[in-house]
């Protein structure tokens, strides 16, 4: 029995190397990615329910290996947040984004960008003043920026939060709950903060004809939207028919690869010209 547990021990100590030294080779590869500017921003158009029309788009940050693959945030936020890397990173999406709706705007598209922000990025001491800089710095109009935060945020500090959130209104920034339905628990936030729409998570989009709950969740998130007045978006739409089913329960905004996947800013504004009616 010792010497298994000599074994095991053995075991799960060369394993959590291996990961600790996985996790250090990764980090060093995201710190010369981003000062080799090597991470991109894709955008996923969000569609008007009713007339079919681009409204607006989220950011989407990418990165691509050495070997030309695309590695997805899933894998690389997180030890972005942990190692603080998300704040230059973050801050890089927020110009990007900025700056390619400013180009849009210029071109006579109006439309409001979605950028996604971390927790840590959202706590973090220079938020808002990062903001405000990247506002002047691009030109572009607050009331054209949505930031879409989780609802972690709000569960964290809430009387800081409650003072960036209304900075931010105050401003003219939009804001975005994320995932709606997923985290925190407790609906008395929606009125205690300044929100202006709601994000029905994809999970629920996903089965949501087929699955009775996932329908009365989605009915019982746009009723709460209509009664509290916030814009609701539907994200990962998929097919017509979840399309057809969102439509008639009058959710407003959708989102999917029904309509596109996130594409390259040059994609993305050639999208905007082909589907253009006027
Ligand atoms: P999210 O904010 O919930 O973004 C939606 C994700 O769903 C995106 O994955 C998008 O590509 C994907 N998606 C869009 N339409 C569909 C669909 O019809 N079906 C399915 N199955 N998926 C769809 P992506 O780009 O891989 O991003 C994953 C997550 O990584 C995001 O989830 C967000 O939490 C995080 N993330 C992405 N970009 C950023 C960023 O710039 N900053 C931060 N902090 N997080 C980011
Ligand atoms: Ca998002
Ligand atoms: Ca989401
Ligand atoms: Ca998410």
């Amino acid at each position: 029995a010792k010497l298994e547990g000599r074994n095991r021990f053995r075991f799960f100590s060369s394993d959590i190397d291996s990961s600790i030294r996985h996790r250090h080779f990764l980090e060093q590869q995201m710190r010369s990615a981003l000062e080799d500017g090597i991470f991109e921003v894709f955008y996923q158009p969000k569609v008007d329910s009713k007339s079919a029309s681009i409204v607006g788009m989220e950011a989407l940050v990418r990165w691509r290996d050495a070997n030309g693959c695309l590695i997805s945030p899933m894998d690389f936020i997180p030890l972005a947040e942990e190692t603080g890397l998300i704040i230059p990173i973050g801050k890089f999406v927020l110009q990007k984004a900025c700056h390619d709706t400013q180009e849009l705007i210029k071109e006579g598209r109006q439309l409001v960008v979605s950028v996604n922000i971390s927790t840590v990025q959202f706590l973090h001491e220079s938020f808002l003043q990062m903001v405000n800089n990247t506002l002047l710095e691009s030109g572009l109009r607050p009331e054209f920026l949505e930031l879409e935060i989780t609802e972690g945020v709000l569960a964290k500090d809430i009387s800081h939060t409650q003072h960036i959130l209304s900075s931010l209104r105050e401003r003219g920034i939009r804001i975005a709950i994320d995932d709606f339905g997923t985290g925190y628990s407790n609906l008395a936030y929606l009125k205690r903060f300044p929100i202006d729409v709601l994000k029905i998570d994809k999970s629920f989009v996903h089965e949501m004809l087929f699955n009775k709950s996932d329908i009365a969740i989605i009915e019982a998130i746009i009723n709460l939207a209509q009664a509290l007045d916030l814009e609701l978006v539907a994200e990962g739409v998929e097919t017509q028919e979840q399309a057809n089913s969102l439509r008639s329960l009058n959710c407003q905004i959708l989102q999917g690869y029904l309509f596109s996947r996130p594409l390259p800013f040059i994609e993305f504004r050639d999208l905007l010209w082909e589907t253009t009616t006027s």
